[in-house]
Order: structure tokens, then sequence, then C-alpha cells
């Protein structure tokens, strides 16, 4: 495997679990130094252990903050960069599934300023604090997390289908105005991939019916006739993160089978 990330330094939010700590796992495979962030130490210091277990020199900085404060997450980008000295990529990935599964009209207005407050706001942070620094350096890749939710909607999930259209729309924004500096900003989009956060929704889906029963039957409706996993969208995340291919910019690029693409 290609070194791509040797010496640079990588920021994770959402570490502790899912999406976010298989591409931690993936960038150490490749040399990465990195900063992780999630609501907890314990979550973090699993994927810690994780990443020491296949790479034991990695330099790993821990930050137990939650994404949706400001001046958290001013502190850990602008932390790290001190500690580090540059900022060569975020994967501003912390984020939460909507909770309530109610139409607009019985859809708690709490439920979705949270929603709002971490999949949205969270993102405008990692960006407002890290673009100026990769504006600096002359480089840097930004990876946020919209979803197949940032393309289509979710029925009775308006908090978490608006967040993530959100975060496409913001993609763009920044990766138009700091393409001059050499800095590439994009989107994900997964489909349905398999972690705790889709765990948990497939269970509160999947009502009177046995989840893992209801689960095989959503899967087969994907063109890919599966879910997906997580090293699926770290390897993609790796990619645009390394700045291979730094022309891509501001784009918002589905991971789910196919799914998006079906009429
Ligand atoms: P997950 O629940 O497994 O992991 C999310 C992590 O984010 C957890 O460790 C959690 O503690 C952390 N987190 C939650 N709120 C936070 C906050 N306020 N501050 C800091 N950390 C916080 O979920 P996942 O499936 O890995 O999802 C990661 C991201 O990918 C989310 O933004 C999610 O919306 C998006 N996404 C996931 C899927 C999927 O199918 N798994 C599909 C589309 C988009």
């Amino acid at each position: 495997m290609k070194n791509r990330f040797e010496n640079k330094v990588i920021l994770i939010t959402g570490a502790g679990s899912g999406l976010g700590q298989a591409t931690a796992t993936r960038v150490a495979g490749e040399g990465a130094i990195l900063s992780l962030m999630d609501l907890s130490i314990d979550s973090l210091e699993k994927t810690q252990e994780k990443i020491r277990s296949a790479v034991p020199s990695c330099q790993i900085r821990l930050c137990e903050a939650d994404a949706s404060n400001e001046t958290a997450m001013k502190d850990y980008i602008e932390g790290t960069a001190k500690e580090f000295e540059r900022i060569d990529g975020l994967y501003n990935n912390a984020g939460i599934e909507g909770g309530e599964n109610k139409p607009i009209g019985t859809y708690d207005s709490k439920t979705f300023d949270k929603v709002i407050d971490i999949n949205l706001k969270g993102v405008f942070y990692g960006q407002k604090y890290t673009l100026p620094i990769m504006e600096k350096q002359g480089s840097g890749a930004i990876v946020n997390a919209s979803s197949v939710c940032g393309i289509r909607a979710l029925p009775n999930q308006v908090g978490y289908t608006a967040s993530k259209h959100a975060v496409a729309g913001m993609t763009k924004s920044a990766a138009i105005e700091y393409g001059k500096f050499g800095v590439s900003v994009n989107a994900i989009s997964p489909g349905t991939t398999l972690t705790e956060m889709v765990v948990g929704a497939l269970k509160q889906y999947s009502g009177e019916k046995d989840w893992e029963v209801f689960a095989k039957e959503y899967a087969s409706t994907n063109p890919a006739l599966r879910f997906g996993v997580p090293e699926e969208v770290a390897a993609v995340v790796a990619f645009l993160l390394s700045q291979e291919a730094p022309y891509l910019n501001g784009t918002v690029i589905p991971i789910d089978g196919g799914q998006s693409a079906r009429y």
C-alpha cells in the first residue's frame, strides 16, 4: 500500500466509532499523524487501541469534545495546529441519525435543532476554523459527511435529510471560496453502511419485526443487494484526503451501491 499520508496531520471528528474509526485506521496504515475527536474519551481510546495494534508507532492526539460546541471545535482544531504545526486533512464526520421517525407535522422541534446543531453546525465550525489554516499553508483537504439523504429525502427524517442536504451545499460554498488556495473540499454520501448508528436506526424502523429480518429485506432493495461496509467509505475518504487528485473539488460523491442512481 502507498504511504500517501507520511507526515500528514489528519483530523477526524466522531472517530470513536463507525466510519470515523474505519477512516482513522485506514489513514494510520498509510502513515498519518492523527488528531481524533469524539464525545467520549472511552470510545476514542478504543479506536486508538485498534490503530496501535496495527500501527504501533502511529502518533495520535485524542480530544473529547462536542462537535456542536463552537468553542470546543475551535480549541480542538487550533490545539491540533499548535501541536503539529499544520493540518493536512479534516474529515468532518461526527453526526447523529434523526432519532425521531415522524412526519414533519409531528416531528419534535428540539430534535430538529439537535440534529442541525451536530450534523450541520458541527461541519460549519470544522470548516470555519480549518480553512484559514489551510489557506495559509496553500494546501489541504476537507471531507464532509453528507449522505444519500443529502441527495434524496428519507421519509419521516426531516432533520437528518435537511442537515445532509445543507452539508452538500456548504461543501460547494467552501470549495469555490478556497479552491484558489490549493484546498479541496468534497462531501461523501454513503448509503446504508453497517455501523452502530445504522443498527440503531434499523432497530427503530423495524417496529414489530425482527430487526435482522427487516435489515435483510431493506438491503435487498439496493442495486448491490447488500449494505455497505465502513472500509468502503474509508477508502473513498482516504483518497479525497490524500489530494491525489486535487482538481476534484466541490463534489458530493455517493458511496451507495448505486442506490441514488435508481429511478
Ligand atoms: P456512528 O454512530 O457509528 O459514529 C458516529 C460517531 O460520532 C460516534 O462515535 C459518536 O459518539 C460521534 N458523535 C456523535 N455526536 C457527536 C458530537 N456532537 N460531537 C462529537 N462526536 C459525536 O455513525 P456512523 O454511521 O459512523 O456515521 C458517521 C457519519 O456518517 C455521520 O455524520 C452520519 O450521518 C454519516 N453517514 C452514515 C451512514 C451510514 O450508513 N453509516 C450513511 C450516510 C451518512
